[in-house]
């Protein structure tokens, strides 16, 4: 039996395998994740049309496949916090800048996206032309925790699927608190775990998917909310959107089967990197995290009052 103690220590601890690494060493991981695993993602996952390295949203009414749920996923996370048209966004952990020119295409907003991987960076910079989006959008490498811009600089803070990466979640809110101008509104979304106490199977799932997506750690969403709560931040909502995010988790775990073969041999061959060995076996892993409620799926919205 695994436990993860339910303490203030969660927060600066890695609860991966390689527990020991330092905050910088973390991002280091995560940046090779992410420059290695690049056409991985745009060839099992999304397409140069949605850009998207998240869970998709699959509304019961409709007949969403892959593309439409990740698109619908930006206009979730767009009204639920309220954006408006002219409001200045930080699109924090931006990726290869799939977010941010959906609202600037679809709502004319001004977007600034970082990243820490230059490699996204330059990518997403290139996405942005071939979308005729340049004037309003802008990449640049930088941490969330501690990032170049002056106090009070963005309506908006946006962070989708990027906050997991940060060691302790709470260094992240400090920031998006300091560029956000009074009244401003953060969206949050991402997975929280649900539970502390793990059999040997569940718990190789859980550090599967920590280790595969350089993931340090995952709090639950009572911790998050005390978090925002401690920074200041008022009117903070929290929806569970599990059940809307399973389509996405049975599509990644069908397509990584599909591909079992594919990457076996790949594998032994020698084709394929540590970190996208790695980021495979997530597509399997992941499934656990869902089908044994392991994890809830939650968009937090809140505002700096
Ligand atoms: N929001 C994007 C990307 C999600 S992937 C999307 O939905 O498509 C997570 C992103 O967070 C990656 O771009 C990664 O580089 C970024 N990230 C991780 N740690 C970060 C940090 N400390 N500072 C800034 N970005 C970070």
């Amino acid at each position: 039996m695994y436990t993860v103690e339910p303490n203030q220590d969660y927060r600066d601890q890695s609860l991966r395998h390689d527990a020991e690494l330092s905050s910088d060493e973390l991002k280091a991981d995560a940046t090779k994740h992410y420059d290695e695993c690049y056409r991985d993602y745009l060839f099992a996952w999304c397409n140069r049309e949605n850009l998207a390295l998240h869970y998709g949203y699959w509304d019961e009414d409709q007949p969403y496949d892959q593309h439409q749920a990740l698109l619908n996923k930006n206009r979730v996370l767009y009204e639920k916090a309220g954006i408006q048209p002219g409001d200045k966004v930080l699109d924090a952990g931006c990726g290869i800048g799939g977010s941010s020119i959906w609202m600037a295409k679809q709502h004319g907003n001004p977007v600034t996206g970082i990243t820490i991987s230059a490699k996204q960076a330059d990518y997403a910079q290139e996405h942005t032309r071939h979308h005729g989006v340049q004037d309003l959008v802008n990449f640049e490498v930088a941490d969330f925790c501690a990032t170049p811009f002056a106090d009070a600089s963005f309506d908006a803070v946006w962070a989708l699927e990027s906050s997991c990466h940060a060691l302790n979640k709470g260094d992240f809110l400090r920031e998006a608190w300091r560029v956000l101008k009074p009244g401003g509104r953060l969206v949050v979304c991402d997975g929280f775990l649900l539970q502390r106490r793990f059999d040997e199977r569940q718990w190789q799932a859980v550090v599967t998917c920590l280790n595969g997506w350089a993931v340090p750690n995952l709090c639950s969403r009572d911790e998050f909310g005390q978090l925002l709560q401690q920074q200041g931040f008022q009117s903070i909502q929290c929806h569970d959107i599990t059940p809307q995010t399973q389509g996405s988790a049975d599509y990644m775990y069908k397509v990584a089967k599909r591909l079992q073969p594919v990457q076996k041999i790949s594998q032994w061959l020698g084709l394929r990197t540590k970190a996208q060995t790695a980021n495979y076996l997530v597509g399997l892993a992941q499934h656990v995290l869902f089908t044994e409620r392991l994890t809830e799926y939650c968009i937090f919205t809140a505002r700096k009052v």
